[in-house]
């Protein structure tokens, strides 16, 4: 079966797609968190670590990713997981 492997945004290690969490620009603009990891759009991944999660938050980097201004609630989403996760 094919596996296909994603980069983490902040940490780069290549991981299986289904270790990551990933955020969706779709092609309206409209950011979310892609629970199935199938919506149409580009998307980037992030570990499910604490360390990379608030890396993420702290640094703002989806923003470079996205190149644009990624809204607030979806760094409040992702800063949640870093707690769900322990
Ligand atoms: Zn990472």
């Amino acid at each position: 079966m094919y596996r296909p492997e994603r980069m983490c945004a902040v940490c780069r290690t290549k991981k299986d797609k289904s270790e990551l969490i990933r955020i969706v620009r779709s092609p309206e603009g409209v950011f979310s968190l892609d629970g199935t990891g199938n919506s149409p759009g580009r998307g980037a991944y992030l570990c499910r670590s604490e360390k990379c999660l608030t890396q993420c938050v702290k640094k703002r980097l989806l923003n470079r990713v996205f190149k644009a201004e990624v809204p607030e609630d979806i760094y409040e989403t992702v800063a949640g997981m870093c707690s769900e996760d322990k």
